[in-house]
């Protein structure tokens, strides 16, 4: 019998892209192969030329329909097969290829804020819910609402063999989180989308919504990050610490590109409240939750590992986001490798080393201070 495929893509709705998708039936022992849509819908063309091309990039098992059925991300093309300006995943996979040497991982955390008619789910419908604190991982009663679409999605990440890793619910009564990874640049990027549309299409059933907002509630309510978890090869090996910091200094020195690709929202997220740094304030540490980039405490013990980027909205693209990780540190690290090779005659180690001390003081400095 035939099968159902449903391909999905991201649009170009700005700023914030949505997720569109529509079903095709393949016949037995076919496979998905390139389609179309009218782009002039999807903010991706204009009326008079209206297609644009859906190039299949990742498949993977749809647990909500039958055991054949599939679902297919793509990506956006021209009808010329070259990348539509609203494809972020090309210039991912650019870098990706590029600095494929340092073997980069990623581990994304998705915050989500589930709401009905405005109001965050559970809510009551005037006034406010008990302050903030009993909440993160949470359990009991009516504090709690949402965890069974949570339980539901979470199932269906599982089934279409998602590299889910873990749920929990979050600061803000009806926020929750899970966490995609690790994976590489690209991955993350096809998984992530893969299951927000999951999020998005089980929401339907329980006729809620899962918002990315970074700030769905002003006031003293915690904003939705996707903190982004990063390693190069370098930094998983023993002494990695090294270029963790490298890596940390090297995001310090653009701060407001990085911030550019990091979502909406950013100005109500990044107050410095809320366990946030001041999107404008730069910073890196261990253990701090206060800071841009967070070293993990485990990580600082065995002085190897992964740094956390904090920054990042709910509603960032992954692949924008990924891409410009490694552009930037792997970028910097390769611009140090070049230079030593040819001054190699003035010891370029020790000089490295004289460099990174004092950023490895001010990081242990800081988690003395918590
Ligand atoms: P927390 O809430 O304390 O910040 P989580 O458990 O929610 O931590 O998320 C930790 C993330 O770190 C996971 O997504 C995981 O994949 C990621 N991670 C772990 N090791 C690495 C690594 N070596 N490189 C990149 N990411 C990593
Ligand atoms: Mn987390
Ligand atoms: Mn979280
Ligand atoms: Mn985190």
């Amino acid at each position: 019998m035939a099968y159902q495929a449903e391909y999905i893509w991201i649009d170009g709705t700005k700023p914030l892209a949505l997720l569109r998708s529509k079903t095709r039936i393949i016949a037995d022992g076919k496979k998905p192969a390139i389609w179309g849509f009218d782009g002039s819908s999807t903010n991706q063309a204009t009326g008079s030329n209206s297609d644009c091309v859906l190039n299949p990039v990742f498949t993977c098992p749809d647990p909500l329909r039958g055991p054949k059925d599939i679902l297919v991300m793509c990506e956006v093309l021209n009808v010329d097969m070259t990348p539509h300006p609203s494809n972020t995943r090309a210039r991912c996979v650019q870098l990706a290829t590029k600095y494929a040497s340092f073997e980069p991982w990623f581990g994304i955390e998705q915050e989500y804020t589930l709401l009905q008619d405005g109001r965050p789910y559970g809510w009551p419908e005037s006034g406010f819910p008990e302050p903030q604190g009993p909440y993160y991982c949470g359990v009991g009663g009516s504090k709690m609402p949402g965890r069974e679409i949570v339980e539901a999605h979470t199932l269906a990440c599982m089934r279409a063999g998602l590299a889910i890793e873990g749920t929990n619910a979050e600061v803000m009564m009806a926020q929750w989180e899970f966490q995609i990874g690790v994976l590489g640049a690209v991955e993350v990027g096809d998984q992530l989308w893969t299951a927000r549309w999951l999020l998005n299409r089980i929401s339907e059933e329980f006729g809620v919504d899962a918002s990315l907002a970074a700030k769905p509630i002003k006031g003293d309510w915690n904003g939705a990050g996707a903190h982004t978890n990063f390693s190069t090869k370098q930094m998983r090996a023993n002494g990695g610490w090294d270029a963790i910091i490298a890596g940390c200094e090297a995001i310090g020195t653009r701060v407001m590109e990085h911030i550019e690709v990091y979502g909406v929202g950013t100005d109500e997220r990044l107050t410095g409240a809320h366990e946030t740094a001041h999107w404008s304030k730069f910073s890196y540490g261990t253990s701090d939750r206060g800071a841009s980039i967070r070293i993990p405490w485990a990580v600082a013990v065995d002085k190897k590992g992964w740094l956390e980027d904090r920054r990042p909205n709910a509603n960032m693209d992954p692949y924008a986001v990924a891409a410009i990780m490694v552009e930037t540190v792997c970028g910097a690290a390769s611009a140090k490798k070049a230079p030593a090779k040819v001054a190699a005659k003035k010891a370029p180690a020790k000089k490295a080393v004289a460099k990174k001390a004092p950023a490895k003081k001010a990081a242990a400095k800081k988690a003395a201070r918590r």
